[in-house]
């Protein structure tokens, strides 16, 4: 099965919980920000971000494109 890379830099997550919404699965919030499930810290173009490997592809092409801020990238 395809595999997708999805990274969040959470600093520059707002909290509209729009990720959770679209992508459960992969995003919950918590307190203030979205968390990426199951994932690791990692340095992501300089900056620090989190990192999870995934096959649920359309969840995560969902995530990016419904972000505000784009903080969610997909590799
Ligand atoms: S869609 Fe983007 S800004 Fe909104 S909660 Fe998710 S990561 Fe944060």
């Amino acid at each position: 099965m395809a595999k997708i890379k999805v990274i969040q830099v959470q600093d520059e997550c707002i909290g509209c919980g729009a990720c959770e919404s679209t992508s459960p699965k992969l995003f919950e919030m918590k307190e203030t920000k979205a968390h990426l499930k199951g994932s690791k810290k990692v340095k992501w173009k300089g900056k620090d971000a989190f990192e999870v490997e995934t096959d649920l592809v359309k969840d995560a092409k969902e995530a990016v494109d419904v972000c505000p801020v784009t903080c969610i990238h997909t590799e």
